[in-house]
């Protein structure tokens, strides 16, 4: 059965607590679930959006780090441009805003390219998606160590190592295909004519008359004229986003992220609040800290998470989102049974 490896910390835990406590994780799934590492291993993190205060901060990845470096093998944290207009949808931002929330121990490397342009189509034949755009820099990877927050999430239900694999992997482009909509819209309202999108599209697929407009044959739904438009006039619909199929084309994406990967997942339960990192303001948490989490299974980490979260608090606290895990497994993502492990 499959492993989940978990240490309790609390409120009251000191920084180098953590730390020790995530290394003794990582260095246990190494020896006993006997996961070789690489050479260059990327470190997948959420940066947190401007003015989030609940965010995973770096400093609790410091152990890892080391532990990494002791043992000669190269790091880097590794992250994607957001969908929505924010301090992270480009390079650029994204970069002023892990340096202004201390990630700066190791390089910063943003995986989709400026504006989400870099990615691969991964193929995966699955209900949803026959081929999902991968951010180029993971697509290329054979193993990544993913540290996720354990949390809510407005539009998942929850988020964990699945919401880190699926979202957090994708190009912006295989963002918007799982909001159900791989092309943007262009308000006539908002549009300027002023002809950005249009030089920056790939595909050559908008034209811009008195108005910008999307030719729907040519666009690849790559989403860089999102990120883009000065005047915030392109954007997707999230409405699609709040119907079930939203969660197995979360589950489709993550598989895509992890096929071929030998990853190691750590998921940090603490800070629980109901929304993700990507909220640019602070956030009160709505359950006790748990302590982290280790697994080589994205479902089975979050299963556990979830687990011991209602165990604790002795209600459900994330009700929605479910769905997502038994879809995963049963498309060969994980299994949604495991052992407890107790270190
Ligand atoms: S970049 Fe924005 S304002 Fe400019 S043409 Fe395109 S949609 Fe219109
Ligand atoms: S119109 Fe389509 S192909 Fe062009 S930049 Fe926008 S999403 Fe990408």
């Amino acid at each position: 059965m499959t492993k989940v490896y978990f240490k309790a910390i609390n409120s009251y835990s000191k920084t180098n607590e953590i730390n020790a406590a995530a290394v003794h994780l990582l260095q246990t799934i190494e020896v006993k679930e006997s996961v070789e590492l690489n050479r260059f291993i990327p470190l997948k993190v959420h940066l947190g959006e401007k003015g989030n205060k609940t965010f995973i901060e770096p400093k609790n990845f410091e152990g890892i780090i080391d532990y990494l470096t002791e043992r000669n093998i190269d790091t880097a944290f590794i992250e994607t441009n957001v969908l929505y207009k924010g301090q992270r949808n480009t390079i650029k931002n994204h970069l002023r805003v892990a340096k202004e929330h201390g990630f700066t121990k190791i390089p910063v490397v943003i995986a989709d390219g400026e504006v989400g342009e870099d990615y691969e189509l991964v193929e995966i034949k699955k209900k949803h998606f026959d081929r999902c755009k991968i951010a180029g820099a993971i697509a290329k990877e054979k193993q990544i160590i993913v540290l996720s927050h354990f949390k809510g999430h407005a539009l998942a239900g929850f988020g964990g190592a699945i919401k880190q694999l699926a979202m957090g992997c994708a190009s912006k482009g295989g963002k918007l295909d799982q909001h159900a909509n791989s092309i943007p819209k262009i308000s006539r309202l908002k549009c300027k004519s002023c002809n950005t999108c249009a030089a920056k599209c790939p595909e050559s697929a908008i034209i811009v008359d008195t108005k910008a407009k999307i030719d729907k044959n040519k666009c690849v739904g790559c989403a860089s004229c999102m990120a883009i438009c000065p005047y915030g006039a392109i954007s997707n619909s999230w409405l699609a986003s709040l119907t079930k199929s939203f969660n197995e084309r979360l589950a489709e994406y993550a598989y895509a992220a992890s096929k071929g990967k030998n990853n190691i997942y750590i998921s940090f339960a603490f800070n629980i609040t109901k929304n993700c990192d990507c909220e640019g303001h602070p956030m009160e948490p709505v359950a006790k800290d748990i302590g982290i989490f280790a697994s080589t299974d994205p479902v089975a980490i979050d299963q556990a998470c979830l687990d011991i979260l209602d165990k604790n608090e002795g209600r459900i606290v994330f009700k929605r989102g479910r769905s997502t895990l038994e879809y995963a497994a049963s498309i060969g993502l994980g299994s949604r049974e495991y052992e407890l492990i107790e270190l």
